[in-house]
């Protein structure tokens, strides 16, 4: 089973992890525990404080080394397991599906959501070991980051999926994007499911779906068609589709 520890003054904003979907499936078959620790409940003031001025001046408020500090130290003396810990930061390394196998392999996770203008630098240097970013883009807080890490490294544990080899197929894994997907019904507002998909002959419908993959990668991310070492159908395939677009 994984462990996720997550240092948080938002507690209840896990609740859209731990009651809905494949996270709370994860959560009662076992696969994955998650564990909440708020800052506030080791603050030293009345108000449960946790954040103060910036020396030097400056706007805004940063959250206290202690208040974190103590959180941290319970949430490794809770679990049993070897703790990694990260700090979600929009100055960190940026999640790729790539990334999530780093993750899986280990035990425990302790994810440090920041509020305000973040945290002490001290905290980082000294109780973080990596820190991780979901984009280049500033969020109010390392909650919502730390649920998309869960949510995407959740998934790709053994016995989570129901069809596992569906990841397999999705978008990354293989360095493309995935096909193009239809469901009932066959016809709507004139649209139609292209005939292949309907015609049950599974070798055509492989060739299509390679096709497909690859005119997805190309049209919307074409750099990973040239990170990706194609073989030799897939380069005829794609080349065959480069022929349609000059015409
Ligand atoms: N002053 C910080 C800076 O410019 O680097 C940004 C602080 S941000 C307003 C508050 C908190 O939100 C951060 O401490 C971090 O935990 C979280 N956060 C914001 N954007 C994020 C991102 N793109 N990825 C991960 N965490 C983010």
């Amino acid at each position: 089973m994984m462990e996720f520890s997550i240092i948080t003054i938002f507690p209840k904003m896990f609740d859209a992890i731990l009651n809905y979907g494949i996270t709370k499936r994860a959560i009662q078959k076992n696969k994955i525990k998650i564990n909440l620790w708020n800052p506030r409940d080791y603050s030293i003031y009345k108000n449960k404080k946790v954040d103060h001025k910036i020396y030097g001046g400056g706007p805004g408020m940063l959250m206290m080394f202690l208040p974190l500090f103590k959180a941290l130290k319970d949430a490794k003396k809770k679990s049993k397991k070897k703790n990694f810990v990260i700090y979600l930061t929009p100055q960190g390394k940026k999640l790729h599906q790539n990334a999530l196998k780093n993750f899986y392999k280990k035990k425990h996770l302790i994810f440090i959501c920041g509020r305000y203008e973040g945290i002490d630098e001290r905290f980082i240097d000294n109780q973080v070991d990596e820190e991780w970013s979901i984009g280049d883009y500033i969020l109010t807080g390392g909650e919502l980051p730390a649920m998309i890490f869960i949510d995407a490294i959740t998934r790709t544990l053994p016995g989570v999926l129901n069809s596992p080899t569906s990841l397999l197929e999705e978008s990354f894994y293989s360095g493309l994007l995935d096909y193009s997907h239809y469901t009932r019904p066959k016809i709507i507002n004139n649209l139609s499911v292209p005939a292949v998909l309907l015609s049950g002959n599974h070798k055509n419908i492989k060739k299509w779906r390679i096709e497909s993959s690859l005119k997805n990668t190309f049209l919307k991310k074409p750099e990973l068609i040239k990170k990706k070492k194609l073989t030799v159908l897939e380069k005829k395939i794609l080349k065959k589709y480069q022929k349609t677009l000059k015409k």
